[in-house]
């Protein structure tokens, strides 16, 4: 019989005080570990990293490692205490760059990775992609899907607003990124995968059909949760980032190498998705209502971005990504274009 098997985490744990529990919670999977390697970075090790040492002590030995960032030097870090201290486990407490060296190192030495965040601000939660830097250049770099997340709501329900703002607009990006996944399939340049679509999509819709959005609201925060786990396990499917990153993408990567301040990267991406939907020539205020009725700064000045520096962000976005064809590849934005965009979607006011 003709089928295909798919990656996804043995277990998705979403809710309050899990981190309390945690070894229960394992349990209940029928884990256990003798050696565990936790990771975190200063912040994360006050508001979850401490807790987890303590409460995986009392069955593991536990060793820990402070993640300094997500450079290729704190991969090599980690890397060495895995063979050293020979964990079955690494955990990673934290946002974006814990999770993305932990679950990257973890794969290139073969263990288990664990994942609890302690933000929900972008879809590394649970994807098999880690983002690293290297030479002052971020790469989006393979790595195994994690062994399972762990989101405490107590948590990730008190990280700054601004975090969960920005999961929110990394979410809510998969719908400008299926579109373009599905012009490229029109058009010969890439082939597409339903089930990868589906799941990005239904991530995303879920949290943008949401009635009354309030960060505060359990319900709200657990299918951001879901949505960003959903996003993970998609590109698991797809093979590659396809079905979260579009051109929306390439212009948070654009941003993130011209401008001098760079924003949020969930930040970056709901601007751009703004963008691809108006350059698609469809109507972009249902969404801009949505993403500013949650709070996202939607304009140059809000974002600290100057309007040349998006203007060249968005000429430049399409070489971010040699090799995926989304609608800026289609329509070949020019400055004037650029500019144009801008004013007619509010986020600039002159030049
Ligand atoms: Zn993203």
């Amino acid at each position: 019989m003709i089928s295909r098997d798919i990656s996804i985490p043995l277990m998705l744990e979403i809710g309050e005080g899990l981190i309390d529990r945690l070894s229960s919670v394992l349990l209940s999977y029928s884990l256990s570990f003798q050696k565990a390697l936790i990771l975190y970075d200063e912040i994360t090790y006050a508001v979850a990293g401490k807790r987890v040492c303590r409460v995986l002590s009392s069955d593991s030995q536990v060793f820990e490692l402070l993640v300094e960032g997500n450079t290729t030097d704190s991969v090599s870090s980690v890397r060495r205490e895995i063979r050293s201290r020979l964990p079955d486990v690494v955990v990673g407490v934290g946002g974006g760059t814990v999770l993305d060296v932990g679950k990257y190192a973890a794969s290139l030495e073969n263990v288990n990775f664990l994942s609890v965040p302690t933000v929900a601000s972008n879809d590394g939660i649970s994807s098999p992609i880690a983002v690293i830097k290297s030479e002052g250049r971020s790469l989006s770099l393979g790595a195994k899907m994690p062994l399972g997340v762990i989101a405490d709501l107590k948590v990730i329900r008190n990280a700054p607003r601004r975090m969960i703002r920005a999961g929110v607009g990394d979410l809510v990006s998969n719908l400008s990124a299926i579109e373009d996944w599905k012009l490229a399939f029109r058009e010969g340049k890439d082939r597409f995968d339903n089930f990868a679509a589906l799941l990005a999509e239904a991530g995303a819709e879920a949290v943008f059909n949401f009635a009354q959005p309030d960060l505060g609201d359990l319900n709200f925060l657990s299918r951001l949760i879901n949505g960003l786990v959903l996003s993970g396990v998609s590109m698991g499917i797809a093979g590659s980032s396809r079905p979260c990153s579009g051109g929306e993408h390439e212009i948070s990567h654009s941003l993130d190498r011209v401008a001098s301040k760079p924003a949020l990267h969930g930040e970056q991406v709901a601007l751009g998705t703004i963008l691809t939907t108006y350059f698609r020539g469809e109507d972009f205020r249902p969404l801009k209502d949505f993403l500013s009725s949650i709070g996202l700064p939607l304009t140059a000045d809000s974002l600290g971005l100057s309007p040349q520096e998006l203007v060249q962000a968005i000429v430049d976005a399409p070489q971010t990504r040699p090799g995926r064809y989304t609608i800026l590849e289609k329509i070949g934005v020019d400055e004037e274009k650029a500019k144009e965009a801008l004013i007619e979607t509010g986020i600039c006011i002159g030049f």
